[in-house]
Parts: C-alpha cells; sequence; structure tokens
C-alpha cells in the first residue's frame, strides 16, 4: 500500500487544495480496515471531480485509484461486481468488450465509480434515476472497522439511505450494479429558440430518451440534444468526429472562452458564433457511452440544482428572465438537464421527476457574486443542489427540501458516532 506523507490535494476545478497528513492508496479491503482503526478523521476520494469542499481534509485521505477492478461479471444476469475506484472510462471499455453497458451515464467519464453515485451524480433522461439507481449491493465499512452489505432487495430503507451517502457513513468497499446490454444511441443535434422548447417541452421529454439543452446567454436559440436507442450500427464518420469532438469543441471552444475572458465585451458575439456554429445538426449513430460523454471541457465553475419537472415551463421562463436581466456575460454553456424521480433519501430527485439548471462559469471574476444570485434564484424555486457542485445552502434550507433529512442524521449519527469521517462540508451538512 502507498502511505504518503504531506500530500498535496488539488481537486479538478481548482477551487480546493488542502495539504494533507496522510495519503494513502490501499490494495486490499484489510489495509482499508486497518486504517480506519488506526486513524480518528478520513476522507475518501475518487477522482476529485467534485468542486465542493466534499473531498477536503488535512488529515488521512484515502484514494481507490489502486482499489479499482472489476471483480466479477454475470454476463447472463448483467451483474457486475467492481473495487470503487474503477473509472467510469474503465467500466466502459471492460463492460463493451463482453458485450455490457452501463444503463444511462453523465456528461464525462473521468469520475470513479463510487464517488459519482455518492453525490448523486446524474445524466439526463426523463425515464432514468442517477447513476447510484444502478446498483444492486454495496459493502460498506464503518467507522469501527465492521463490514456492513447492503442490498437493493433485503434491506430497503438502508439502502435508500446509503446511496447517496456523500462519504459519510463509512467507506464502500465494494458494489454491486446492474448493468445492461450494449446499446447504440441515435445523436440529433440542432438549435431551435429557447422559447419554442419551452412550449414544446413535454412532447420533447417523452418523444426522446434522453434530452438535454445547451445555452449560451444571451443567445435567442438553444442547443437540443437528442439521444435516442436504436438496433441500428454505427454511421458516425471518424472525419466528422475529429473536426466536431477535437477542433471545434476542444480547440476552438477554448480559444473562444479564453477569448471572452481577456475581452468580455466579446462574450455575447462569441456565444452567438458557438450557437450557430452548433446548428448542423449532428445526425450520427454511434456506442452508448460515447455519445454521453462529451470532450472534456476547460477548467470552470459550477452549481446545479434540480427542480420539480411538473414546474419545468414556469422556471424556465424565469430562468431566462433571470439570466437575462441579471447580464452575467457568462462565457460558457449553460446546461438543462432531465431525471426520473427516486426514493434515495438524499438525492436532489428524491420524489420528483427532475429538472437540472446549471449555472457553469469559465474562471468568471464575478463568480462570487454569481453564485449567492443564483442560490437565491433556484431557493425561491425550491431547488436542490447538486452536492458535488458549489453551493452554500445551509442545512435548515435543505432539511426542508428533504423529508428523510433528519433520518439520515440520525443514521450517520449511529454509524460513525465519533464523526470519523466528517469534514468541514459534512459538519457543516449534518452536525
Ligand atoms: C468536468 C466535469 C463534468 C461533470 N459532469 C457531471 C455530470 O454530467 N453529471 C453530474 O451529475 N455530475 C457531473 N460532475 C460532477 C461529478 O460527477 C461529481 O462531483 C462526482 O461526485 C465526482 O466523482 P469523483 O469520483 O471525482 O468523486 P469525488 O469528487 O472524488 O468524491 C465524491 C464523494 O464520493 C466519496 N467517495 C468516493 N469514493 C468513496 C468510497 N469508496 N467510499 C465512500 N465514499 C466515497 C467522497 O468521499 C466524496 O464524498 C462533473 C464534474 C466535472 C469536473
Amino acid at each position: 500500500m502507498i502511505h504518503q506523507q504531506k500530500y498535496n490535494f488539488t481537486n479538478w476545478g481548482k477551487n480546493i487544495q488542502r495539504e494533507v497528513a496522510n495519503y494513502f492508496q490501499p490494495e486490499t479491503e484489510a489495509e482499508i480496515i486497518q486504517i480506519v482503526q488506526q486513524y480518528d478523521k478520513i476522507r475518501v476520494v475518487g477522482s476529485g471531480h467534485s468542486w465542493s469542499d466534499i473531498c477536503a481534509t488535512n488529515e488521512a485521505l484515502i484514494s481507490f485509484d489502486k482499489f479499482n477492478k472489476i471483480l466479477k461479471i454475470d454476463k447472463q444476469n448483467k451483474i457486475v461486481r467492481t473495487q470503487p475506484g474503477i473509472k467510469l472510462w474503465q467500466l466502459n471499455e471492460q463492460l463493451d468488450k463482453v458485450g455490457l453497458a452501463l444503463i444511462n451515464l453523465g456528461s464525462i467519464d473521468q469520475q470513479s465509480i463510487v464517488g459519482a453515485t455518492s453525490t448523486g451524480t446524474h445524466g439526463t433522461g426523463i425515464d432514468f434515476q442517477i447513476l447510484g439507481s444502478q446498483i444492486l449491493e454495496l459493502t460498506l465499512i464503518k467507522a469501527n472497522g465492521e463490514k456492513l452489505i447492503i442490498n437493493k432487495e433485503k434491506d430497503k430503507e438502508l439502502y435508500a439511505a446509503s446511496i447517496v451517502n456523500l462519504g459519510c457513513l463509512g467507506i464502500i468497499s465494494e458494489v454491486v450494479l446492474q448493468v445492461t446490454d450494449v446499446f447504440q444511441l441515435h445523436e440529433y443535434t440542432t438549435t431551435i429558440p429557447f422559447d419554442e422548447v419551452i412550449e414544446n417541452l413535454d412532447t420533447l421529454l417523452v418523444q426522446n430518451d434522453h434530452f438535454k439543452l445547451w445555452w449560451l446567454p444571451p443567445t435567442d436559440k438553444v442547443v437540443v440534444y437528442k439521444y435516442n436507442r436504436t438496433q441500428e450500427k454505427s454511421n458516425d464518420s471518424k472525419l466528422r468526429a475529429y473536426i466536431n469532438d477535437i477542433i471545434f469543441s476542444v480547440y476552438i471552444y477554448r480559444f473562444l472562452v479564453f477569448t471572452g475572458k481577456i475581452i468580455p465585451a466579446l462574450a455575447k458575439t462569441i456565444n452567438n458564433l458557438l450557437t450557430n456554429g452548433s446548428k448542423g445538426p449532428i445526425d450520427r449513430i454511434e456506442k452508448s457511452y460515447k455519445v454521453f460523454v462529451v470532450p472534456e471541457p476547460p477548467k470552470h465553475r459550477e452549481t446545479e440544482w434540480a427542480f420539480d419537472v411538473a414546474n419545468a415551463k414556469e422556471i424556465l421562463k424565469s430562468y431566462k428572465q433571470f439570466m437575462l436581466e441579471n447580464k452575467f456575460k457568462l462565457n460558457f454553456i449553460q446546461e438543462i438537464r432531465f431525471s426520473k424521480a427516486d426514493n434515495f433519501w438524499l438525492s436532489a430527485s428524491n420524489g420528483r421527476n427532475s429538472m437540472w439548471l446549471g449555472l457553469y462559469a469559465y474562471e468568471h471574476e464575478h463568480w462570487d457574486t454569481v453564485l449567492p444570485k443564483y442560490e437565491d434564484f433556484a431557493k425561491q424555486h425550491n431547488g436542490r443542489p447538486h452536492w458535488g457542485k458549489e453551493f452554500s445552502a445551509d442545512k435548515n434550507y435543505l432539511a426542508e427540501q428533504y423529508e428523510k433529512y433528519n433520518d439520515f442524521i440520525a443514521l450517520k449519527q449511529q454509524f460513525d458516532p465519533n464523526k470519523k469521517f466528517e469534514n468541514n462540508y459534512i459538519e457543516r451538512l449534518f452536525s
């Protein structure tokens, strides 16, 4: 096992940095239990892709980069048992080789499986729940070193409590996932006026398996992504993929957002240019994970909140007005996605089909004023923040939003009475 003293932790967004006293990369469950028994304060890091200070600690930090193997694949029942540190891209590749795939994905594949599920990471699709819904069973090492197996069928209540856990119930040493047969997605991407999307939202939601929007305010149009499951063969050309996914989405996009940063007055022109450049349409069929995942974006800041889809049209109108009135000059795409209701205690989609509205900014000099203004907007509409992105909503507000919030606090107290897995973030939310 690697044990390093004085390790510098930095998250992907580079907005969280800590000097860690003890950094571990265990390779066996026995080593994890040994660390748990030896140290009073521990956090776990997946890939460090959260913008919130959820992983931040100066004390013991465990990474599962070397505890990342698939343990068993049951091809017939489409069930996979894996260690927690495996990255989504590794899972995608290894599952693909045996004709299997994850049921849904978010926009990137760099997260670890348990890092992603622990914060309620989601993709898009009104009939698809957050990524954690693919878990059938998890093995938890509690603060006293005891192992607890939590099964979807046998331990219904505990299962619902522990899928979105923010790393504070214990250390997850294994997960069993329900996956599916490999599948193809037909992507059709074009631009249409924002108001037309609002008007036709219900139809767009039911007619498409996976549907999301990118908006570059104050542009009138939005980029509409429709991904539908199909039996047809891939027809994407390597040239199109190179021009679109590398030249346009990486190099030209990065150059333009950088230009908008140094000359903010150009942001509007750039956003119009980028929207026009996306009117395509892109019309292609490709393997699911290649369509879900977009090229890695430039470093930026994010907050994202989930709202009740029942009020989606009204909220979208207010959101558009809010963004235009505030004239934020956001030089970055703003994303609108959807997820199906679930019963996970701390899932932002708990009890309601959800619309996710993100506010993303590229090294924006006014982030500290943009973020609180957006939070006020989100709270007025009973939004629930993504746990892995930035927010400052306090536990009173959150307890109003989650029926089981206080039950989660009680469970955490029972599993971790001496607050071994607490850091400032967890203390702020649950103590
Ligand atoms: C470029 C980018 C794109 C993104 N796109 C999306 C998206 O499309 N959809 C979306 O919903 N989110 C998205 N996110 C947010 C991201 O998915 C979440 O923040 C996710 O939690 C990060 O995964 P990670 O592996 O880096 O976990 P970390 O950020 O490293 O950790 C997250 C939590 O998991 C806990 N944890 C990790 N492993 C274990 C374990 N074995 N046992 C117990 N606890 C554990 C940690 O303690 C922490 O509490 C994106 C982030 C970035 C940077």
